[in-house]
């Protein structure tokens, strides 16, 4: 069968579809093979083409994950707007406006929580020391949580993060509220944990009611 492929450059007839990355054997110039958010049929591209194609799907990814965090703290009814967004940079940027929105506001502490440690990863990705405040009024919203359920709940447990090798090796404790506010043990300035560009501190570790409060009913 003759292929009707082309060169996106210089539209020299081509033997086939190549099966990767190649040289055009008329003009030297280099032909991607890619697909886009859109279209999922690979196909032949200039340089220019392949690295929009590449900045689609960035954006595609990007919308994928904040539409994800999204839901965690109920914004999802601003997805129209972040689906506007030019790039992937400009998506996180939005998202992360939305985030401090919520977080900031008056809503339930399990939501304004879910943002705080959405901007908390939106700055250690960026490296931003910034992201040990958010992972600490995350924390401070769990406590909320735990005492807005009106059970005169007055203690709570440290469950350590999964990866905080620190935070592990302290095991699992029980602390009275009052103290977690004065003392913030959470988190652990400690914590080795990295993430995105933060090597460290990323302390993953959560409050829960205390078990031993339960068990003392
Ligand atoms: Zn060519
Ligand atoms: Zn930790």
């Amino acid at each position: 069968m003759p292929s009707s492929e082309q060169c996106p450059y210089c539209q020299a007839p081509l033997q086939g579809l190549p099966s990767r990355k190649t040289k055009c054997p008329s003009c030297a110039a280099v032909i991607h093979l890619k697909t886009t958010p859109e279209d999922r049929t690979k196909r032949l591209m200039t340089d220019a083409q392949a690295a929009d194609a590449e900045r689609a799907w960035r954006r595609h990814h990007a919308l994928a994950e904040v539409e994800r965090s999204l839901a965690t703290f109920g914004r999802t009814d601003r997805l129209l707007e972040l689906r506007a967004a030019a790039d992937a940079g400009e998506v996180e940027r939005l998202a992360a406006g939305i985030a401090l929105e919520v977080a900031l506001g008056h809503g339930q502490p399990s939501l304004r929580k879910m943002a705080h440690l959405h901007l908390a990863r939106f700055m250690a990705k960026r490296g931003d020391e910034e992201f040990r405040g958010h992972l600490r009024k995350a924390a401070y919203c769990q406590l909320e949580e735990v005492m807005n359920a009106g059970l005169g709940i007055d203690m709570v447990d440290i469950l350590p993060g999964a990866d905080d090798a620190v935070c592990l090796a302290t095991g699992q404790r029980s602390v009275p509220i009052h103290r977690a506010l004065r003392e913030e043990p959470i988190p652990n300035p400690r914590c080795p944990r990295g993430f995105g560009g933060v090597s460290a501190g990323y302390c993953t570790c959560m409050y829960v009611a205390a078990k031993a409060w339960f068990e003392r009913r």
